[in-house]
């Protein structure tokens, strides 16, 4: 298996997500042999099918929530499913925040038990799986308990910088990423309106790309505002005014991490 990133979705927040403008299936990982599935949106298991070549869910090592709104973890019971062929071979882990397991819990109780492992994600806190180092460094500035996710494999570090409001800590705690994908919501550029909210805009996201200097910037996990300023315009800006790489996620994008 080579070790890839593929974007099943690249929608973010309410309107893109119910009009489904782009997808807003989750985040399919493949690194070290093991497969991860981030954050799995509305449609994640049907985007798992038609993917070319289809994404057998039986595959799945490991199923991680940032947080549990609904645009990250709408799928993660039926893909819980899926991974475990039903309920009838227990197997993998599950990773989320005790918040979407308890307070407003978005995984059912009954399909809990399918799964070998069950995480519970806490600021600072590091797991392993196989020769992957799973961590979460930082808990969030977000309406609801969410944690960025920085995975560690014998090749690189890889850094989510899920939704959050910004704040420095997002440059010093994910400094060491060689790879950062961010969820770029808001535009709010060019004398755009600077809304008070928990997500990353543009100038933030510069920031953040400015503060790590990784390898590659990936942005996705767009806003109505970002969709219609064309992320790819977007992404090449951020490039010529950085000098980092950096790419717009596509719905279906496979990114080959031999291709930082
Ligand atoms: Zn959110």
């Amino acid at each position: 298996m080579t070790d890839k990133i593929k974007f099943l979705g690249t929608a973010g927040a309410r309107i893109v997500v119910a009009k489904q403008l782009r997808s807003s299936a989750g985040t399919w990982i493949t690194i070290d042999g093991k497969n991860l599935l981030l954050d799995p949106g509305p449609g994640t298991l049907v985007r798992c099918a038609k993917s070319r070549p289809p994404l057998d869910p039986t595959k799945l090592d490991a199923i991680m929530l940032s947080h549990q709104h609904i645009d990250h973890a709408n799928d993660v019971n039926i893909m819980i499913e899926a991974m475990t062929n039903g309920g009838f071979s227990k197997k993998g882990a599950l990773f989320a925040p005790l918040s979407a397991l308890e307070d407003d819990p978005i995984v059912l109780k009954y399909v809990r038990d399918y799964v070998d492992e069950i995480h519970v994600l806490k600021e600072g806190s590091t797991y392993t799986l196989g020769s992957i180092e799973i961590s979460t460094p930082l808990r969030h500035i977000h309406p609801v308990e969410t944690y960025g996710i920085m995975l560690e494999s014998s090749k690189q570090t890889i850094s989510f910088i899920v939704d959050s409001r910004f704040f420095p800590d997002l440059i010093a705690k994910y400094k060491k990423s060689n790879l950062i994908v961010i969820n770029l919501v808001r535009y709010d550029g060019k004398g755009g309106k600077k809304l008070d909210v928990d997500h990353l805009n543009l100038e933030d996201v510069k920031n953040i790309i400015k503060g790590i200097r990784p390898k590659r910037a990936i942005l996705t996990h767009f806003g109505m505002t970002m969709v219609r300023s064309k992320p790819w315009e977007i992404a090449a800006e951020i490039e010529k005014e950085i000098g980092i790489k950096t790419t717009a996620a596509t719905d279906g994008m496979e990114f080959d991490l031999a291709n930082m």
